[in-house]
């Protein structure tokens, strides 16, 4: 084919891919597991990402998560314009940033004071660090399937990309690195207390996801983060709950919100939560936070050392106030409750009638669809699907112009922007898609 038949997406992933490993910055950006090229998205608008070939998809991937308005909603626009007119960063103190921690204060309650870094991966990493300098513990235990983030000692079985390429973990994380890591399966309270009868005077911390995405939506059984809360509480050691991709998407006040509105939390919430995604409004912003008491354990209050030039930075947490507050102004909860109501039995239906085995699981409006008939409680419960008839499924809904996440082993994203109108949409090309992966 000479360059001419090519499209423009083909032509920018050669180049890519003399420039840049596999051609993309984040490995499930690309096409590995489900065929094809990377589609070059040149802008978006609401719930709509246009190709530089000036192709338009309905977008399901919302940026993996952050874009819950939709994207470049008018107002958080406006906020970022107006910020990035009075300069890019300070490295001083500014006043976005005092705005978005005390956004996020007051929305978490148990969450007294935040550090703000700049992605996901520095807050779960920074989360860790200061769970083992303020217990003097050394060993993480984390749960097969859940991803924290490119964190050496967190690559364990870490779902994600990592599921979607079929790599059990990576090289390049050394054993002294990951020495101190315990991976258990999720949803197993035996394992989990298994391993604090061996190891529970040198467990710092277990971090999880508050309900785990990475592995496609698998949330916490009945009591299962209540086993986490009670052992680490016996135990001495920290119970950190990551909720970059559920924090202000599931709720207002994330999983947390939820989760204690219907379970409660009777031996107290996690010590520490991890946060991203959404509070970035789709800029580079994430944050830690918890007690007072441990918090204060960070540079300069105490001695454990964290830091970042970009943190904080005014454009980012401009966007990131302004999503936050924008999101319980116009309802976006409900919003998007309702649209995974209307979306979830669609797809079913679908999938159902072209007698594709298949399973939806939610955590409040984030869900996945499972390609398996059984429930997915664990990460070998999501890698038992089949991977291959959501790659087929993908493909079609790609030719009907909806961008789903390239991955068997994500949620799909839904936003402020998913109207009816765009639902219908979504759902006129299912039907298609179900037959391809029959
Ligand atoms: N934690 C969770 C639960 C995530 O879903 C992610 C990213 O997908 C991260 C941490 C890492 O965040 P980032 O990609 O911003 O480093």
């Amino acid at each position: 084919m000479t360059s001419q038949n090519l499209t423009a997406s083909q032509q920018l992933f050669d180049r890519a891919l003399a420039v840049t490993p596999g051609g993309v910055n984040s490995p499930v950006r690309a096409f590995g597991a489900v065929g094809g090229t990377p589609r070059f998205i040149d802008s978006a608008q609401g719930a709509t990402l246009r190709d530089v070939d000036g192709n338009d998809y309905i977008d399901l991937i919302g940026s993996w998560g952050p874009m819950i308005l939709g994207h470049a909603h008018p107002q958080v626009l406006a906020a970022v314009t107006e910020a990035a007119q009075k300069g890019f960063s300070f490295g001083t103190p500014s006043a976005n940033e005092v705005a978005l921690a005390e956004e996020i204060v007051a929305r978490v309650e148990p969450v007294d004071e935040v550090r703000l870094v700049s992605s996901g991966t520095e807050a779960t990493m920074s989360a860790i660090r200061l769970a083992r300098g303020y217990t003097g513990r050394a060993k993480v235990v984390k749960f097969a399937g859940c991803y924290h983030g490119h964190v050496d000692a967190l690559l364990a079985a870490a779902g994600s990309g990592l599921a979607t390429f079929s790599l059990p973990d990576t090289p390049g994380v050394t054993g002294a690195s990951a020495a101190d890591t315990i991976v258990l399966p999720y949803n197993d309270p035996d394992a989990l207390a298994a391993a604090f009868a061996e190891h529970g005077a040198d467990i710092a911390c277990v971090i999880t996801e508050a309900s785990p995405g990475n592995m496609g939506v698998v949330p916490p059984r009945d009591g299962f983060t209540q086993t986490i809360r009670s052992l680490t509480r016996q135990h001495g050691a920290l119970m950190i709950s990551d909720e970059v991709m559920t924090g202000f998407r599931v709720s207002a006040a994330g999983w947390y919100g939820y989760e204690s509105a219907t379970a409660g939390y009777p031996e107290g919430p996690a010590d520490l939560f991890t946060f991203g995604k959404v509070m970035g409004g789709g800029f580079p912003a994430a944050a830690f936070g918890g007690r007072a008491e441990v918090m204060q354990h960070l540079a300069p209050a105490g001695p454990v050392y964290q830091a970042g030039t970009l943190s904080g930075n005014p454009v980012a947490t401009a966007a990131g106030v302004t999503t936050l507050k924008l999101t319980t102004e116009l309802d976006v909860y409900t919003h998007l409750e309702r649209a995974a109501d209307i979306l979830r039995p669609a797809v079913s239906e679908a999938l159902t009638a072209a007698g594709v085995p298949h399973r939806i699981q939610s955590a409040n409006s984030m869900f996945s669809v499972f390609f398996t008939d059984q429930e997915v409680r664990s990460y070998d419960d999501a890698r038992a699907q089949d991977s291959a008839a959501y790659g087929a499924f993908f493909t079609s809904m790609l030719a009907s112009g909806i961008h789903l996440p390239p991955s068997a082993f994500e949620a799909w994203f839904l936003s402020l922007a998913h109207t009816d109108e765009v639902l219908e949409r979504i759902i006129a090309a299912l039907p298609a898609a179900a037959s391809a992966a029959a």
